[in-house]
């Protein structure tokens, strides 16, 4: 292989500068040219690419985002479309693809190479929804700016005696948070994998009340069958509630948008230069990466069809904890 390509797609993830960067240098390290397709799948199909050495990834690892743009393509859902891409990268000479992204992203990898074209993953998405890896690129930083905000959220819900309900980002899966409920104290966590009764929260609620505290701080998931303004809708229209006066926070992009924490620094380090080696070593249609420490590869078929359930010792505790 002489020319390698790295692109990122799906939504942004803070770490990703820092995977780029990884790609770039471990491929000029082994001798090879290297590109960047700016905006995703898009860039892709319309040829959209730049070559990229190593002084061009500088000064990026701290930076959130993606200095190559990010893009949801429809047009690469078509066999057309992946016809396309594959044409304007053997038009540019590129002879393998790292492709940055999550759930959807990595499933549009693996139609680059059900056609023969050679990819590998790497793990990268805020909502930690991606098979093959514990934790993705983006979760970190994600939780610590939840964190930062529910804490913050704590402090004034006390003063006021509120009760805080803080929707947070995920899609579909509830880790973000229900990771940032047990590490933010949170006195519920309302999750998309469990369907919450409102009157059972409020009753809950209404518990933590009687029992004095200041403030109750529920994170909402906004995958969730209620999102945060809607559970606060439901308390008003039912009447359900008393004590406490109640406020819904969506904390929305905010969680995407905040430069990388060291964890996510060195992650997208690590999954970047890892898939470089293993595209160069011709291990391809895999994604690339971290389970129980160690970084793993673990085939595209697998990935696409995967499921990744919420840890069930995290689950109990949440419940526990929350007194
Ligand atoms: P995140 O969940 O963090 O937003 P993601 O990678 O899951 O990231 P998506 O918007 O689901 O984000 O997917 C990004 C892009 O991947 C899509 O716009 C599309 O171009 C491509 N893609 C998604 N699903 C498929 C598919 N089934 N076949 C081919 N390409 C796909």
């Amino acid at each position: 292989m002489k020319n390698l390509a790295v692109l990122t797609s799906g939504g942004d993830a803070p770490g990703m500068n820092a995977a780029i960067r990884a790609v770039v240098r471990t491929g000029q390290a082994r001798g090879l040219q290297t590109w960047g397709v700016y905006e995703g799948y898009s860039g892709l199909i319309e040829g959209n690419f730049k070559r990229l050495g190593p002084r061009d990834v500088g000064s990026i690892i701290q930076r959130g985002g993606t200095v190559l743009g990010s893009a949801r393509c429809p047009q690469f859902h078509t066999e057309e479309g992946v016809e396309l891409a594959i044409r304007r990268l053997h038009g540019a000479g590129i002879e393998g693809l790292v492709v940055i992204g999550g759930n959807g992203s990595q499933t549009g990898a693996h139609a680059l190479h059900k056609m023969g074209f050679p990819v590998v993953g790497v793990a990268s998405t805020i909502d930690n929804d991606l098979y093959g890896s514990d934790v993705t690129l983006g979760v970190d930083t994600a939780l610590n700016v939840a964190l930062n905000a529910i804490d913050n959220l704590k402090v004034t819900a006390s003063s006021h005696r509120r009760a805080l309900l803080v929707e947070v980002m995920g899609r579909k899966c509830g880790y973000l948070a229900l990771m940032a409920g047990i590490a933010g104290g949170a006195e519920a966590i309302v999750l998309p994998e469990i369907d919450v009764v409102p009157e059972q929260l409020a009753e809950r609620i209404q518990d933590v009340y009687q029992r004095g505290k200041p403030h109750a701080i529920v994170v909402v998931a906004e995958g969730a069958n209620y999102n945060a303004e809607g559970l606060c809708q439901y308390f008003r229209e039912h009447e359900l509630l008393r004590g406490y006066e109640f406020r819904s926070t969506v904390l929305g992009y905010v969680q995407r948008g905040a430069p990388p924490t060291c964890a996510d620094r060195l992650l997208g380090t690590r999954l970047g230069s890892e898939a470089a080696e293993q595209i160069i070593a011709g291990n391809q249609g895999v994604l690339v990466g971290i389970i129980t420490g160690q970084v793993t590869t673990t085939p595209l078929e697998e990935v696409v069809v995967g499921k990744k359930p919420l840890d069930p010792w995290f689950l109990k505790a949440a419940d526990m904890l929350a007194r």
